[in-house]
């Protein structure tokens, strides 16, 4: 069943092609696409139950019998779902390193492994074997004793000093019949020892049994039980491999870091727990928008680490840009349906050729407090430190004149200004836009500027963004309200420009 499955999940990417395809040209060309993708929809309801994989049936049942206008919904869902799954499940395929000089003898330990289940990476020598190592996650070792360049019992010596390839498995084949080698072997820390010629069956019952040991000791000593992510002593791990691949490559590399904001009120608001549960939602939604040559990491508490493959500081900026407006779109929610707002900030290094990881993460968690600096829910690169970042003010005003005013002035003075001349459209606004900065005029039409800092101040997220009211001459009680709702400061209209700045930076520093 499992080679059965394998040979599904191969089949499923050309599928997968497709249907993102589909979706792509669905609303210009409906007529064609729909037809296809129902087509593609049915197959997959067929198989997917018969390999293992009820959800693919559900799924794409209900894309083959939905109404047209659902069509592009389902079809995401199901792309998405398809996506994690051949994720998942080729993860599975782990990395052997085979170290053989002699062509025939790697063949036949070649056929032997299941090249379903293992990707088999073959090295003619020690050093070859050594540079493989380097840039790929190998879960087992299959050594032949005597190589061209090195014994192999100093290979297991050299493996055994090295703390990165010290926890690897493995399997010694040897030619030789002294017995005082097999006890020497074994002595330096193999983890099996065979004669040629290798009985199959039990050189691959060796492989299974090995590999699933160090898969459970990877779980145990390498993966951040609450968030499923890699720890923080195996990123160091994942960062070696990636810039040596990278180096080699000529590719960059570049290494975000970032922390979630404000998570102290979220926990203080509604509990450690579901603070946890937040956690876990923001480490899924990022780690399904990387991509499978990315790594992530959880650094420690709220903070997460990322390396993207072949990615400079500007593309990853825009990837993590992505990714904070879907945090944005789509919230944690709570099984009492309560709507968990939550943005993280970031600071993004490059890779260069002899940085140690403390060097690039400390380089980029400065980056990163600049952003934090710049109102949160932003990403810095290197190319912001040089202008200030724009600081972005939101103003919600329904009057015209005061509005052109105060635009023209934080305009002119180099702020990003959005307005929006109604509660409702300015509060929705702060869900997709990072803002530094709100003006509220208190009357307004429909849901008035005391509503929209109500609401805004029972979001963990703008419990400590600086808020400033505008109220009418003669309606002095409204100051007291608008101070006892959260407002941090107040401008009675008319007011001059020279007010406006003065209040604006003093409430920005
Ligand atoms: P900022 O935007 O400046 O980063 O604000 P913040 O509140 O996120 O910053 P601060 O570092 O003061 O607080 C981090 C909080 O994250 C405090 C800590 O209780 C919480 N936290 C850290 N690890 C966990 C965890 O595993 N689970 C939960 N629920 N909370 C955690
Ligand atoms: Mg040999
Ligand atoms: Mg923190
Ligand atoms: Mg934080």
């Amino acid at each position: 069943m499992k080679d059965l499955q394998q040979y599904y999940m191969e089949g499923l990417l050309s599928r997968i092609d497709a249907l993102s395809s589909a979706l792509k040209v669905l609303k210009d060309n409906p007529r064609d696409t729909e037809e296809s993708t129902r087509r593609i929809a049915h197959s997959l309801r067929g198989s997917g139950a018969t390999y293992g994989y009820p959800k693919i049936t559900e799924i794409s049942g209900r894309l083959e019998d939905c109404k047209t206008k659902d069509m592009p919904e389902i079809l995401d869902e199901l792309i998405r779902y398809l996506r994690n799954l051949v994720a998942e499940e080729m993860q599975e395929k782990q990395n052997i390193l085979l170290i053989e000089d002699n062509p025939e003898d790697a063949l036949i330990t070649q056929t032997t492994l299941d090249d379903h289940l293992f990707k088999i990476h073959l090295a003619e020598t020690g050093s070859q074997g050594e540079e493989i190592l380097k840039e790929n996650e190998i879960g087992l070792i299959i050594l032949d004793l005597i190589l061209p360049d090195t014994d192999g019992r100093n290979f297991i010596m050299k493996l055994k000093e090295n703390t990165y390839t010290a926890h690897i498995p493995i399997i010694v084949l040897s030619a030789k019949r002294h017995p005082q080698i097999k006890t020497e072997c074994f002595a330096l820390g193999a983890d099996e020892f065979f004669e040629k010629p290798v009985d199959p069956d039990l050189l691959s019952a060796a492989v299974s049994s090995k590999l699933q040991k160090a898969k459970q000791l990877f779980r145990e000593y390498r993966i951040d039980s609450l968030t499923g992510l890699l720890n923080r002593a195996s990123f160091n791990e994942s960062f070696q491999r990636l810039k040596a691949l990278s180096f080699r490559e000529k590719s960059p590399l570049s290494l975000a870091f970032v922390d979630l904001d404000h998570f102290k009120s979220i926990n203080d608001t509604y509990g450690h727990q579901v603070g946890d549960e937040v956690l876990k939602h923001v480490a899924d939604m990022i780690t399904n928008s990387l991509r499978k040559s990315d790594v992530i990491a959880r650094w420690g508490g709220e903070e997460f680490v990322m390396l993207l493959y072949n990615s400079d500081s500007r593309d990853t900026k825009i990837a993590l840009e992505k990714m904070l407006q879907s945090l944005a779109d789509t919230p944690f929610i709570t099984d009492n349906g309560v709507i968990i707002q939550c943005s993280f900030s970031g600071g993004i290094s490059t890779v260069e050729g002899d940085d140690s990881v403390d060097t690039v993460v400390s380089k980029a968690d400065s980056l990163l407090y600049f952003a934090k600096d710049a109102g949160r829910n932003r990403i810095a690169i290197d190319a912001d430190l040089a202008g200030e970042m724009r600081k972005t003010i939101l103003l919600a005003e329904d009057d015209d004149l005061t509005a052109d005013f105060v635009l023209h002035r934080l305009r002119k003075e180099g702020f990003e200004v959005h307005h929006f001349v109604n509660g409702e459209e300015a509060l929705e606004a702060f869900q997709k836009i990072p803002v530094s900065l709100a003006i509220l005029d208190v009357k307004m039409p429909g849901m008035d500027g005391f509503e929209v800092l109500k609401r805004l101040r029972e979001i963990p997220k703008f419990k400590s963004m600086p808020i400033m009211m505008l109220t009418s001459m003669g309606v002095e009680k409204d100051i007291v309200r608008g101070l006892e709702l959260g407002a941090d400061d107040y401008m009675l209209k008319p007011f001059s420009p020279t007010e406006l700045l003065a209040r604006v930076r003093k409430l920005l520093r």
